[in-house]
């Protein structure tokens, strides 16, 4: 493993499901068998996600610190600030977290259900800003950094996602080594690997952990950030950061960097008509719940690649269900009439 130096500390219940998806497969034709390997129930920690696999491999250097206080960044229903919530109280410190208002939104609750209700309960200082889409660094991040210093505790900071934290690539090599190892359980191997990406470590990771088994340009990335050349730059940082890391041993090519821009459209948060119909598709034949802003524009992706015939006859393709279910809550107002 690319892994055996790195300490990790468990958030999850271990290797996720892989999940025959057939009669999603049947309704997009027959032609292309798809499974699922879901991330979203990989953890009991306030509902799970992708982000516990990276949270796994920051949380030894955390506690190495000495900090007392978890510092994060995100949306007003941001997942991550969730689960960065739910690993302080997990391990016993506090947590201060900055929820901007990335998304234009109608739902009256928005700011109350869903994900922010989750992060509220677990004992976070959730902090409202009013500041618009970033994936990079902010300034009400470093100001909240300051803030805790200032009232004497010790911050350790955990940028958007986990995206540019050092480490925060280093759990999604794993879950290609996971695959690797699965797939000779399963007695056969995915051809693709489907996954939504917008900070870009999920991917980033995967590309690293993919390269080593020398199919990297397998992982097809699907935009949800709706910057595209902005989350590519990133991605591509990430993935030279993270191979020299574990010791790759050589460069990742461009072309093993794949990510269709074609489905985040209108905005990153908001849903298309055809977003909102894959998100009822995939929940109608497998009862596979996906949410507007991340997994419903990857299954979107998805389903149309298939229909376009880009995968060939006879595909396995593997679509990586990342978490986000609880944002729905925020988003009823699109789903009055189901
Ligand atoms: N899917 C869900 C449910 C997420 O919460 C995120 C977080 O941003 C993503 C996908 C995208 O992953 P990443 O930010 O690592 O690109």
């Amino acid at each position: 493993s690319l892994l055996e130096k790195f300490e990790r500390y468990p958030l999850t219940f271990g290797a996720t499901a892989i999940e025959h998806l057939p009669r999603l497969s049947e309704a997009l034709g027959g032609k292309v068998e798809v499974y699922a390997k879901r991330e979203d129930c990989n953890s009991g920690l306030a509902m799970g996600g992708n982000k516990l696999r990276k949270l796994e491999y920051i949380v030894p250097d955390a506690i190495a610190s000495g900090a007392d206080t978890l510092v994060s960044i995100g949306g007003v229903q941001s997942n991550h600030t969730r689960m960065v919530a739910a690993t302080a109280a997990k391990i016993g410190m506090k947590c201060v977290v900055i929820q901007e208002s990335w998304v234009p939104h109608h739902d009256a609750v928005y700011d109350r259900v869903g994900n922010i209700l989750m992060t509220r309960l677990m004992g976070a200082d959730s902090r409202l800003v009013h500041e618009g889409f970033d994936i990079g660094i902010r300034k009400s991040w470093e100001d909240a950094i300051r803030s805790v210093e200032e009232a004497g505790g010790k911050p350790y900071a955990i940028p958007a996602g986990a995206s540019v934290h050092k480490y925060g690539a280093l759990g999604y090599v794993g879950f290609a080594e996971e695959v690797a190892a699965q797939e000779a359980e399963l007695g056969f191997t995915f051809d693709y690997i489907v996954v939504c990406v917008v900070t870009g470590s999920t991917q980033g990771g995967m590309i690293v952990g993919f390269a080593a088994q020398d199919r990297a340009d397998r992982v097809i990335g699907i935009d949800a950030s709706c910057i595209p050349d902005q989350t590519r730059m990133q991605v591509r940082g990430i993935v030279d950061k993270t191979a020299d890391l574990v010791g790759l041993g050589r460069a990742v090519r461009e072309d093993e960097i794949v990510i269709n821009p074609d489905y985040a459209y209108p905005a990153y948060g908001v849903p298309s008509e055809e977003t909102n119909a894959a998100i009822r598709l995939a929940a109608r034949t497998e009862a596979m719940i996906t949410d507007p802003v991340y997994e419903g524009k990857s299954m979107q992706g998805m389903i149309d690649l298939v229909k376009k015939g880009f995968f060939p006859d006879g595909s396995k393709v593997l679509y990586a269900h990342l978490g986000g279910a609880p944002a729905l809550n925020g988003y009823s107002y699109y789903y009055r009439e189901g």
